[in-house]
């Protein structure tokens, strides 16, 4: 089997594994238990914390630990809009991850659209025009929730620039950066936002464990309360074993990044193929994107065949936003970038990571080409 599907979920590394049997073998104890058992289970976390926070370039106690990528996102959103009582309206790129844009749509706050260009970033100018003209009195607070890198299309967002203006207009800034850590470098106090959301299993950790960093003083209620754990911020026992393998996995992919980067150029050759002898149209080609994901396009072929054609010759891949439980529809993320319905259609995700050997990416194009030849291609043969 070829795994061509890291945005969804990264193979748990091995870093992670056996960090996460050491916890396990540690035996039960809380860790906000006082006694020993207890302290050396709070060990486990606050090392955990440490590593996150040096994944990116922050003190470990800006660092919370959640559920995952959706409940940091949730956090973030609807905690900042409660510290700041309701006076907020949330500006929501048009390429958010469903996390994102439901927790926003339920936040009980007015939402607009940050659009973006055909580039698939998002439009500064329009957010800058936006910004110049808001009226703090009637919109409250504006909170921008931007993506570092894209899950469907792997573009680079301008966050540090966007953040910058949000500051400058006395608002707030919450980075989904899930799908950047371990992918390009990120450093929370350069990007300049207010939260950062993370998740593990996007970079070879375990899934059901992510982490929210917050700018120290930055406004932020609890939705979870309880026990008061995570200084009151998210109550719940923590996931000791979990964290542990987020630690884990966070300062392998951070360490690994050369490694990562390097997975560009054989990238690059698949697409190159599959656009000579497939006519496929690679989605962001010309944008700033993560080395390791291709989204392509071939009118005709319906995203939904080539997921299954591609399953049944052992290579998996996904279509539109694949953590969305197996349903495969349009993608609003190429809308978003104004592709037309027959790109939206067709698009299809793969992704790649720490496990992926060179000749994978053959494999997969390989795979594809087949698919294609006895279908699509034949028809316009
Ligand atoms: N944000 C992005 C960009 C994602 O790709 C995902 C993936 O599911 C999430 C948020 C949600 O993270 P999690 O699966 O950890 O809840």
């Amino acid at each position: 089997m070829i795994y061509a599907d890291y945005n969804a979920t990264a193979p748990m590394r091995p870093e992670a594994r056996e960090a996460m049997l050491a916890a396990l073998d540690l035996g039960a104890a809380n860790p906000s238990s006082v006694h020993r058992a207890g302290r050396t289970a709070r060990a486990v976390v606050e090392r955990a914390r440490a590593q996150i926070g040096g994944a990116i370039g922050s003190r470990a106690e800006d660092i919370l630990f959640t559920s995952g990528g959706t409940e940091s996102l949730a956090l973030a959103i609807q905690g900042a809009v409660q510290a700041l009582d309701g006076k907020a309206t949330l500006i929501v790129s048009a390429i958010e991850h469903e996390a994102a844009t439901k927790a926003a749509g339920f936040a009980g706050v007015p939402v607009e659209t940050a659009y973006v260009l055909a580039s698939g970033q998002v439009d500064l100018d329009d957010l800058k025009t936006r910004l110049s003209a808001w009226d703090k009195a009637l919109k409250g607070t504006p909170v921008l929730v931007l993506m570092l890198a894209n899950n469907e299309t792997g573009i680079l967002q301008p966050v540090a620039e966007a953040a910058a203006m949000v500051r400058g207009a006395g608002g707030l800034t919450v980075c989904d950066a899930v799908q950047g850590l371990g992918k390009v470098q990120v450093n929370a106090a350069l990007l300049g936002a207010d939260f950062v959301a993370l998740s593990a299993h996007k970079i070879g950790g375990p899934q059901g464990v992510g982490a929210l960093w917050h700018r120290a003083g930055a406004p932020l209620k609890a939705l979870l309360h309880g026990g008061g754990q995570e200084r009151g911020l998210r109550s719940g026992t923590e996931n000791v074993a979990g964290i542990a393998g987020f630690g884990a996995a966070a300062e392998a992919a951070v360490r690994d990044l050369p490694k990562y980067a390097a997975l560009a150029k054989h990238r690059d050759t698949m697409e190159a193929r599959l656009k000579a002898e497939g006519g496929v149209t690679v989605i962001g080609e010309a944008s700033p994107r993560l080395a390791g994901t291709s989204n392509f396009a071939r009118p005709g072929f319906r995203a939904e065949t080539q997921v299954m054609a591609m399953d049944l010759a052992g290579v998996c891949v996904s279509a539109g936003s694949a953590c969305s439980s197996g349903k495969v529809k349009r993608s609003l993320v190429l809308m978003a970038m104004g592709a037309d319905d027959s790109l939206a259609e067709s698009a299809i995700r793969t992704s790649f990571g720490w496990g992926t050997k060179p000749e994978d990416f053959e494999r997969v194009a390989d795979a594809w080409l087949e698919a294609a030849r006895r279908t699509v291609l034949k028809e316009t043969a």
